[in-house]
């Protein structure tokens, strides 16, 4: 599609409207070349009023909106009133308005909370003030306030020089089709783990070092993946008690390693990650239902899954599982009965994933359109809410992704604050460092005032990372350098 942009407004951007455009047409490529497919926009301001007009050319119809308003006074008013203009326009042609209306970020929690914060809000005035401005359904409103509100008591207890740690093992077992991220699989590639577990130890102890230069302190550790139970128990030991050696381990740490599929996971394993202080993990199932478990390429099926689950269990871990909305193949009942199956388990948390197309993994955008008309996703997301909380859960965090079915977002639940995995909020939300080592890894560094982040990203596959050995003494500087600037 071809987005003819007129405004002398600079919140307004082509990539806002492209952003708009993909809640409707989740797979859309840009171009500026002639296109039978057209949307022109110009937004003019006239003293306290602003107009705007949308033409939308498509599929040989052409759709016409005009607007005029008088100009709200908070930040971002022409951007919002351009959003609503597009949003009425594509409401118009397709009868859908997505449930987060016109915002397109990923964190609603944190959007919410900066109203909160910055314009002093209360709780039922964001409710109204996301509905209003952004057209955000209240449901969707009262969930980024829910989150918001545990966000914020998370961010009193902010100190200057709170970091987390966060280490990447890409490696899996086997490849489930709906993954995007780097996850090496085969066995030529699996054979790179020894030499990768070395060079990551040196980035590790690197990370230890400068973090004690900087008298920084240790909130939470995360090992995520991939799969990091894929390890070799040998390797996985190395890992962990060069952990404890490094990094002051306590009770006051949170430390999570992810589990996730539970074909990797044995007793040994579970019993070392206990031993060196691990207190929670993931074991995922994503579906209860073994047949689209064997189409999406999952490798285990429910009861390995039951069996895993109940190993953690008995070792005293609080375990996390994941599931997610709208895989190919999963009719509604289906996903219902994975909500039940996985909540009757009580684990300390669930998070809910809303299915999403990824140019990485089997299920891409091309050839493919979601209905945006279909309601089975919101079906599955609105009865998992329900029977989640229900069952005595409340939301803890929540982030969007492109290309969702329906434009749904993930939402962690957490069945009370001692069981959530605060990881996940401060890094979701930016409230401090995460010093990340891994390929693929993004270390990101937080302001004291939580205003400047900066990000280094790691090489992204793990032969790219074993051939980076000099880059993390870069890297090494770039952090030290950030504090010196930041924090002085
Ligand atoms: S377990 Fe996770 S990281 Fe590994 S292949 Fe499956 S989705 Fe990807």
């Amino acid at each position: 599609m071809k987005i003819v942009l007129n405004t002398n407004d600079a919140t307004v951007s082509e990539r806002y409207i492209e952003a708009l455009v993909l809640l409707y047409f989740p797979c859309e490529k840009f171009g500026k070349g002639s296109s039978d497919k057209c949307l022109d926009i110009l937004i003019s301001r006239e003293k306290d009023s602003i107009y705007g007009k949308a033409l939308l050319t498509f599929d040989g119809k052409k759709t016409e909106k005009q607007m005029k308003e008088y100009l709200p006074e908070y930040s971002g008013a022409v951007k919002c009133f351009c959003g609503k203009m597009i949003i009425s326009l594509l409401n118009e042609r397709t009868g859908y308005i997505p449930p987060w209306g016109i915002m397109t970020g990923v964190k609603p929690a944190r959007f919410a909370l900066g109203l909160m914060i910055d314009e002093g809000l209360a709780p039922p005035q964001v409710c109204e003030a996301l509905e209003k401005r952004y057209l955000v359904s209240p449901e969707k409103a009262a969930l980024a306030v829910e989150v918001a509100e545990f966000d914020k008591k998370v961010l009193n207890r902010y100190k200057e020089r709170d970091y987390s740690l966060y280490i990447g093992i890409p490696f899996c077992p086997g490849r489930c089709r709906y993954c995007s991220f780097v996850s090496y699989a085969t066995p030529q590639l699996k054979a790179l783990l020894p030499e990768y577990t070395d060079a990551l130890l040196k980035e590790v102890s690197m990370l230890s070092e400068t973090a004690r230069s900087l008298n920084l302190k240790l909130k939470s550790v995360y090992i995520g993946g991939g799969t990091p139970t894929v390890l070799e128990e040998k390797q996985l030991e190395k890992l962990l008690e060069m952990l404890n050696n490094n990094f002051e381990l306590n009770q006051n740490v949170e430390f999570t390693c992810e589990a996730g599929r539970p074909d990797t996971i044995n007793k040994k394993k579970l019993e070392l990650l206990k031993k060196y202080g691990v207190g929670r993990i993931s074991v995922n199932t994503q579906t209860t239902n073994d047949s689209i478990l064997s189409s999406v390429g999952r490798g285990h099926t429910f009861s390995d899954y039951i069996k895993a689950y109940h190993m953690a269990e008995e070792l005293g871990f609080s375990v996390n599982t994941d599931l997610i909305a709208g895989l190919p193949g999963e009719s509604t009942e289906s996903f219902r009965k994975s909500v039940d199956d996985v909540v009757s388990l009580l684990p300390g948390n669930i998070t809910v994933h809303a299915f999403s197309l990824k140019k990485s993994s089997e299920y891409t955008c091309e050839g493919r359109r979601f209905d945006i008309s279909d309601d089975k996703i919101a079906d599955m997301i609105s009865y998992s809410y329900k029977k989640i909380t229900d069952s005595g859960y409340f939301p803890y965090y929540i982030y969007r992704q492109k290309n969702t079915e329906g434009n749904f977002e993930n939402t962690g639940y957490t069945r009370d604050e001692f069981s959530a995995g605060l990881y996940n909020v401060y890094m979701m939300e930016g409230f401090h460092t995460v010093l990340a080592a891994g390929a693929g890894a993004a270390t990101k560094l937080v302001s004291k005032d939580l205003s400047n982040t900066r990000k280094i990203y790691n090489p992204k596959y793990p032969y790219e990372y074993l051939r980076a050995a000099d880059y993390i003494y870069k890297k090494k500087e770039n952090i030290i350098r950030f504090y010196a600037e930041q924090y002085n």
